[in-house]
């Protein structure tokens, strides 16, 4: 009966193990990020193309962002030689180093929006209302004599309280998220001891 509920209880845990997996990579690499590891965690073990199936997304898309997960070891790779010396590439999730890859992961997330935060904070920006061009900073204004550098229309004052309040926003949401995660997991190793 015991041994029931703790087989029960591995795989809910393993389950919100990827699932926290899945929703970190998205934040750090994008929404097709987010769904290979989907893909996997669901058959195991793919090829590219495979993938790339799976996911229903074009094929050099889903590869370059393959070889980049790959490269931050956050997916691992499996070589099979066939015997006509054709190379295949199998990939799958590194599951046994989950938790350590979610809090490494997390970290350089929150890192990167606090830059961010320290830099729409810091400056104030200038902007020529096309959203195809960039937003100037001050000095970067300045330097311009007012005109986008662009398209030379008049740069406006712009203002960034919507989109500071926004990263304050996503950082607080993924605090929020990492402590119910690593709550859960610290009370379900609680429970199991
Ligand atoms: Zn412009």
């Amino acid at each position: 009966m015991n041994e029931e509920i703790n087989k029960n209880q591995d795989i809910d845990d393993k389950e919100s193990a990827i699932y926290a997996f899945k929703k970190i990579v998205e934040a750090y690499k994008g929404q097709l990020a987010g769904k290979i590891v989907e893909a996997l965690a669901r058959y195991g073990e793919l090829t590219d193309n495979e993938i790339a199936e799976r996911v229903d997304a074009d094929d050099s898309e889903v590869r370059r962002i393959i070889w980049v997960l790959a490269g931050e070891g956050l997916l691992i790779s499996k070589k099979v030689v066939n015997d006509t010396g054709w190379i295949t590439f199998f990939w799958k999730l590194p599951l046994d180093q989950v938790d350590g890859l979610i809090l490494s992961l997390y970290r350089r997330i929150i890192d990167r929006l606090e830059k961010k935060l320290e830099y729409e904070t810091s400056n104030i920006f200038y902007w020529c209302m096309d959203r195809n061009h960039e937003r100037l900073t001050f000095s970067e204004a300045v330097d311009n004599m007012f005109k986008c550098p662009v398209c030379g229309k008049t740069l406006m004052p712009y203002d960034n309280s919507e989109l500071i309040a926004a990263i304050k926003y996503s950082i607080g949401e993924m605090k929020r998220f990492m402590n119910e995660y690593f709550m859960e997991v610290k009370e379900n190793t609680a429970e199991s001891q």
